[in-house]
C-alpha cells in the first residue's frame, strides 16, 4: 500500500485564521447590523497601480495577436523583468546580476519549494513569532526545527550566540508579524554565524518596501558576506498590491556554494525541472512596477498604508501602550493589557468596539500576551478603530 508522507501527522491544526473567522462570524450573526474594523489580516486593500494595470491590458493584447504572441515563458524568469529587478537592487546600492535573480509566483510559493535544495537532516532555525509558514513547511519535510524565542527584552530581534545551531536560518525584516526590523550591525552577526558555520540564510524580505528609516537594510546583499550566504525572498504581493496577481523574486547569489554544490545552479536546475515559469501577462505587470511610474504609483500607496500605520501608532503612544513595528512595517504589535491573554484580548475588543485584529499566540507560543494589528485597511475604518481602541484602553489601567 502506498506510503504518504507521514509527517503532514506532524502538523500542528492550522487554526489562527479559521478561528479569527469563526468568532467574526459568529458574532455578525448574533448582531447582524454591526460593522467591523477589519485590521487582521495582512491583506492588501488598494487595487492594483495605473502602471501595472496598462502593462497588464497591454499584454493581453500581445496574447491576442499573433506577431506579439509568447507561448512557454523562461521557467527563471522572463529577461526583461529579471534585469529590471537587478537594475531595481543597483539603485539601492546592491550589485546584482539578472541571473542571479529567478521569477516566482509569490514569496509562499517560495519559502516552500527552495527547501529542495537542502538535505532534509538538516536543522531549520525560525525566530518565534513568526510567519507560520516556515515552521509548516519544514514540518512537511520531515526537517528538524530550532525554535528560537524573541521577547519584548530583544526588541524581539533576537541575534545568535555560542549555543545557536542551525543549518538553514529564517530570517525575516521588516518582520511579520512584530514589524521589528533588523540594524545593518545584528544582520552582520547572522552573516558571521552563517559564514562561519555553514549554515544559510533564507532572508524574507516581502515587506521591504515599507522601510523609511535609511539606516536600515533593505536587502541581506547590502551586508557584507551575504553573497556567499544568504537567499533572498521578495514579493510584489504587499509593495504593489499583487496578492491576488502573484508575483515574486528570488536572488540567490552564484557564489552561495556549500559542500562543492553551487545553490544558483541547483535552482537553475529544479525550476527548469519543476515549473514552466510565471505568465507572461503577469510578468508584464510585474516589470511596469520597476518603471518610474510605477514605482511613484506603489509609493503613493504605501504612504496610505503608512498613514494608517501612524494613526495607530499615535493612539497607542497616547495611552502610554507598549507597541513595536508600524514606522518601518505594514504591522504593530502592542502588548495586551495587563494579565490578558492574546485570544481574550481579540474577544474583548470584537465584543467591545467591534475591533478584530490577530492574536499574538497564533504566531507561535512566545506571541502570547501580544496582538497584531495591520494596517492594510481603510483609512477610515483605521481612524475609527484607533478612536475606538483609545476610548475603551483608557478606561482600564494601561500598561508599561
Ligand atoms: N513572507 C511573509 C513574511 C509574509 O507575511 C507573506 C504574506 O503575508 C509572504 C511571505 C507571502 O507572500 P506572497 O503573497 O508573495 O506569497
Amino acid at each position: 500500500m502506498l506510503k504518504p508522507n507521514m509527517y503532514y501527522g506532524n502538523l500542528k491544526e492550522s487554526y489562527l485564521f479559521y478561528h479569527i473567522a469563526q468568532k467574526t462570524k459568529a458574532y455578525l450573526q448574533e448582531h447582524p447590523d454591526a460593522h467591523l474594523y477589519r485590521m487582521g489580516i495582512g491583506d492588501v486593500s488598494l487595487p492594483l497601480c495605473d502602471a501595472v494595470v496598462k502593462a497588464l491590458h497591454e499584454a493581453v493584447d500581445d496574447q491576442a495577436d499573433a506577431a506579439r504572441f509568447h507561448g512557454y515563458m523562461p521557467e527563471c524568469g522572463a529577461p526583461f523583468l529579471r534585469e529590471a529587478i537587478a537594475e531595481y537592487y543597483g539603485k539601492h546600492g546592491v550589485s546584482v546580476t539578472a541571473d542571479e535573480v529567478f521569477v516566482s509566483s509569490g514569496a509562499s510559493d517560495e519559502l516552500g519549494d527552495l527547501l529542495d535544495l537542502f538535505d532534509r537532516g538538516s536543522d531549520a532555525l525560525v525566530i518565534e513569532p513568526a510567519y507560520p509558514a516556515y515552521v509548516d513547511a519544514n514540518v512537511m519535510a520531515g526537517r528538524n526545527i530550532v525554535h528560537l524565542a524573541s521577547s519584548k527584552e530583544n526588541g524581539f530581534l533576537p541575534l545568535p550566540d555560542e549555543n545557536t545551531k542551525a543549518d538553514i536560518i529564517y530570517l525575516c525584516s521588516p518582520n511579520n508579524p512584530t514589524g521589528a526590523v533588523f540594524s545593518r550591525e545584528q544582520l552582520a552577526q547572522w552573516v558571521r554565524f552563517a559564514n562561519e558555520n555553514g549554515a544559510v540564510i533564507l532572508f524574507d524580505a516581502a515587506y521591504e518596501a515599507f522601510i523609511e528609516d535609511e539606516t536600515l537594510p533593505h536587502s541581506i546583499f547590502e551586508i557584507e558576506g551575504a553573497k556567499t550566504c544568504a537567499i533572498e525572498i521578495c514579493s510584489l504581493s504587499k509593495t504593489a498590491g499583487f496578492t491576488g496577481t502573484r508575483l515574486g523574486y528570488t536572488v540567490i547569489p552564484k557564489t552561495l556554494c556549500r559542500n562543492g554544490m553551487n545553490l544558483n545552479e541547483m535552482w537553475v536546475r529544479n525550476r527548469t525541472t519543476k515549473t514552466n515559469g510565471v505568465s507572461y501577462i503577469i510578468q508584464k505587470g510585474g516589470a511596469a512596477v520597476f518603471t518610474d511610474e510605477g514605482q511613484r504609483q506603489i509609493h503613493d500607496n504605501i504612504q496610505i498604508y503608512k498613514n494608517n500605520a501612524r494613526i495607530l501608532m499615535e493612539a497607542l503612544d497616547s495611552i502610554g501602550i507598549w507597541y513595536c513595528g508600524g514606522k518601518n512595517a505594514p504591522y504593530i504589535w502592542m502588548k495586551c493589557p495587563d494579565n490578558m491573554g492574546s485570544w481574550e484580548f481579540f474577544d474583548w475588543i470584537l465584543n467591545e468596539i467591534q475591533v478584530v485584529g490577530t492574536p499574538g499566540e497564533g504566531f507561535g507560543a512566545c506571541g502570547e500576551g501580544y496582538f497584531r494589528f495591520s494596517t492594510f485597511g481603510s483609512p477610515e475604518d483605521t481612524k475609527e478603530a484607533a478612536r475606538r481602541l483609545v476610548a475603551l484602553l483608557s478606561k482600564e489601567k494601561p500598561i508599561s
